[in-house]
């Protein structure tokens, strides 16, 4: 995949992300927006509580082409991307062990596996 193709495949797994989430985060609902950017939020709601990031339920280095798929993402206020980022450290709270997060959002580790197998084909 070329560098360029890349950054749209990036880009497009972020907007992808958070509109299915209606800019809100997944665990705790707070409305917010991405905090890189943009104003894709307003189509939603206009006071946003947070900043929001696209995490990956398995990260990158696990899942094939990067695992930039939106079965494979979920959107996340700072104080949940922490907990779901530090679970894999302490496997403490099984409400962010990644089988609960992608409970959240109707996928699971499979069929997030199988699409990003299909990013490969760009
Ligand atoms: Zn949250």
């Amino acid at each position: 995949m070329s560098k360029h193709l890349k950054s749209v495949v990036r880009a497009a797994f972020r907007k992808a992300v958070f509109e299915r989430d209606h800019y809100c985060c997944k665990v705790c609902g707070r409305s917010g927006k991405d905090r890189q950017g943009g104003d894709g939020h307003l189509r939603y709601h206009r006071e946003t509580e947070c900043d929001l990031d696209s995490h990956h339920i398995q990260s990158r280095a696990e899942m094939a082409n990067g695992g930039y798929v939106e079965e494979n993402g979920i959107s996340l206020c700072d104080d949940c991307h922490i907990k779901a980022e530090a679970w894999f450290a302490s496997k403490d709270d099984e409400s962010f062990s990644p089988e609960a997060l992608y409970a959240l959002i109707g996928s699971n580790r499979e069929l997030a596996a199988k699409m990003s197998e299909r990013l490969g084909v760009l």
